[in-house]
């Protein structure tokens, strides 16, 4: 590839082209956790064009995300220096306010900012963590899926394939049947000895509910209990964050959109750990923010699925303990890029030989699933 090094400081390169792709991607099986079922996912998809290089970025969201980039993001930004994201996120933020911050003008955000940061490493000629600066050279992640319309059977199987895979922590959904669910933790527990097991009830239960489950998970050594309750309830989450065993986390995030929406459940002591997703909260740009937050606040970062996106940016944030590995999205990247990094001993690692993200678009097999 090559390289558009900058020769002086006032060199810039404008961007040429941000064009949109909508593709929909029925699932492997129905899915679903506490709250919500599904049997497709939407992915948006970015490609931000400069001199000889495209960046690209994606989230997955409702296609209505992909016509806000069209129409207004797009013109936006088109026209702008590819080396100065912050001017470009800036920009966007400032063209949305009207639109309201929070949901799909986020996720618009973020697919267009990640597809930058991988533009601009691109045209640097250099992997996108070099560009970002690596704290660490891997990212641990844990294995995520365990829906609640899988069978016990399926579940024993997934998150006992992880483990097999060298994957030592293992997150399954509940919430549909507090019985059910102590009944579903304890037969994982038996087929996964030695994990990590965590367990997301996407905010199903009632406060006294959650406590008594963390009760009961605690036995079976749940080290995580994410969304015990619904996370517009801070002050919920904080009584369970207070109560619940010591040896259980509680983590909360995955629907921040901005940097207030986080600094708010850091402020009202709402988790242990606080999670931040790149494709909703403002790209790489507001998950480093996020990050900031964690530090200021004492308190470690989880990545919230989309690994390919969160993989470099990952070893980029400072307070980072985790990524989540979800099998949605695992299945959906290896289909649709070249590139994608695989779990070596429960770790993502950047391949520092490819420029960007490191991932090429897969355009035929994409193809089968535009819409
Ligand atoms: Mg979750």
């Amino acid at each position: 590839m090559k390289s558009h090094r900058m020769n002086s400081p006032d060199d810039s390169i404008s961007i040429r082209r941000i064009q949109t792709s909508i593709y929909r991607i029925p699932t492997d099986f129905p899915e679903s956790d506490g709250t919500l079922q599904w049997d497709h996912t939407t992915l948006v998809l970015v490609r931000a064009s400069a001199g000889n290089a495209t960046g690209i970025g994606y989230t997955y969201a409702d296609r209505a995300t992909a016509n806000l980039i069209h129409d207004l993001l797009a013109k936006t930004i088109e026209g702008r220096d590819a080396m100065n994201i912050p001017g470009c996120w800036e920009a966007m933020v400032r063209r949305i306010r009207n639109l309201g911050r929070p949901g799909i003008s986020s996720m618009a955000i973020s697919a267009v900012d990640t597809a930058l940061w991988d533009l601009k490493a691109r045209l640097l000629n250099i992997p996108l963590v070099k560009l970002l600066g690596a704290v660490r050279a891997s990212v641990p992640i844990y294995g995520s899926g365990g829906f609640t319309s899988y069978s016990i059977k399926q579940l024993e199987e997934q998150l006992g394939d992880w483990v097999e895979q060298g994957i030592p922590r293992v997150k399954m959904k509940i919430g549909r049947d507090a019985a059910a669910d102590r009944e579903r933790v304890r037969a994982v527990r038996k087929v996964i000895e030695f994990s990590e097991l965590f367990v997301d009830a996407n905010g199903a239960y009632s406060r006294k509910q959650a406590l008594r489950q963390a009760e009961d998970f605690a036995q079976y050594g749940v080290t995580w209990f994410e969304e015990p309750v619904s996370s517009d309830d801070l002050e919920g989450l904080h009584l369970i964050r207070d109560r619940a065993p010591a040896g259980i986390d509680i983590a909360a995030g995955e629907y921040g959109y901005n940097a207030g929406y986080f600094r708010r459940m850091l402020e009202t002591q709402a988790v242990d750990v606080l999670q931040a997703d790149a494709t909703r909260c403002g790209g790489i740009t507001g998950f480093l923010q996020a990050a900031a937050l964690c530090q200021a606040f004492h308190l470690p970062l989880s990545a919230h699925t989309a690994p390919t996106v969160h993989t470099q940016a990952g070893c980029a944030a400072i307070p980072l303990r985790n990524l989540e590995y979800f099998h949605d999205h695992v299945r959906i990247e290896n289909m649709f890029f070249d590139g994608v990094p695989q779990p070596v001993h429960g770790e993502l690692r950047p391949d520092l030989s490819r420029p960007g993200m490191g991932v090429e678009l897969k355009q035929a097999e994409a193809e089968r699933f535009a819409a």
